[in-house]
């Protein structure tokens, strides 16, 4: 994290973090912003979806559980991630701040959340939404099944199941944190600098205020 980033959170926040979530349907560019805002600020980098995938590689009986579900496009159990999510939590004390990619994705997903880094004196700072048309996400998920090797990216009709999921289960998420100021859009459209310079300006708006 900047060194300005780390002043002013040391001041206002005693354990010293600013925690981000970077939000949108799949195909929105969140892993992509995710590489670009460790290598700027530091941030410990916790994505579901890649906990969820390295279960899978690993062959653990919790991966073999998530395969199915994730291969039709629905959300593995409240309980599986919020648990892993615990654990890393857990396992990185000490970092400037998580960013978390892909989770929360149900509202009690969420209040888990919060009430984790309560516990560890801390909140979230800003989650910030990328917004990126429907079929703008479709096209982008069938270029990304051609390298990902991703089974959930290469069919049209498990795309737009978790879209629904997404639109139905997640979206509330951002409400969630809009009641209390702390939700953001930004434009996921154009190039890759562009959103990333939209995101940067938030989060140093943000944490100077947090
Ligand atoms: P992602 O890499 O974030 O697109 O996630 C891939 C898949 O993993 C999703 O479609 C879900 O099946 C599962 N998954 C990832 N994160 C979560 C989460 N926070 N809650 C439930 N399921 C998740």
């Amino acid at each position: 994290m900047s060194v300005y980033l780390n002043t002013v959170a040391k001041e206002r926040n005693p354990t010293n973090m600013f925690n981000l979530i970077l939000f949108g349907p799949p195909g929105s560019g969140k892993g992509t912003q995710s590489e670009k805002l460790i290598a700027k600020y530091g941030f410990k980098h916790l994505s579901t979806g890649d906990l969820l995938r390295s279960e899978i590689a690993r062959q653990t009986a919790l991966g073999m559980e998530a395969k199915s579900l994730m291969d039709q496009g629905q959300l593995v159990p409240d309980a599986v991630v919020i648990g892993m999510i615990s654990s890393a939590i857990e396992a990185n004390p000490g970092v400037p701040g998580f960013l978390f990619d892909g989770f929360p994705r149900t509202t009690a997903q969420a209040a888990a959340l919060d009430k984790l880094l309560a516990e560890h004196g801390s909140e979230i700072g800003v989650l910030i939404a990328l917004q990126v048309p429907e079929e703008e996400l479709i096209e982008r998920m069938l270029n990304r099944a051609k390298t990902s090797g991703r089974s959930d990216d290469a069919d049209e009709n498990v795309q737009r199941n978790r879209l629904a999921v997404y639109r139905r289960d997640t979206l509330p998420v951002s409400d969630h944190y809009a009641q209390f100021g702390k939700s953001l859009s930004i434009e996921g459209v154009g190039a890759i600098e562009e959103i990333f310079g939209r995101i940067c300006q938030v989060i140093d708006e943000r944490s100077a205020m947090s």
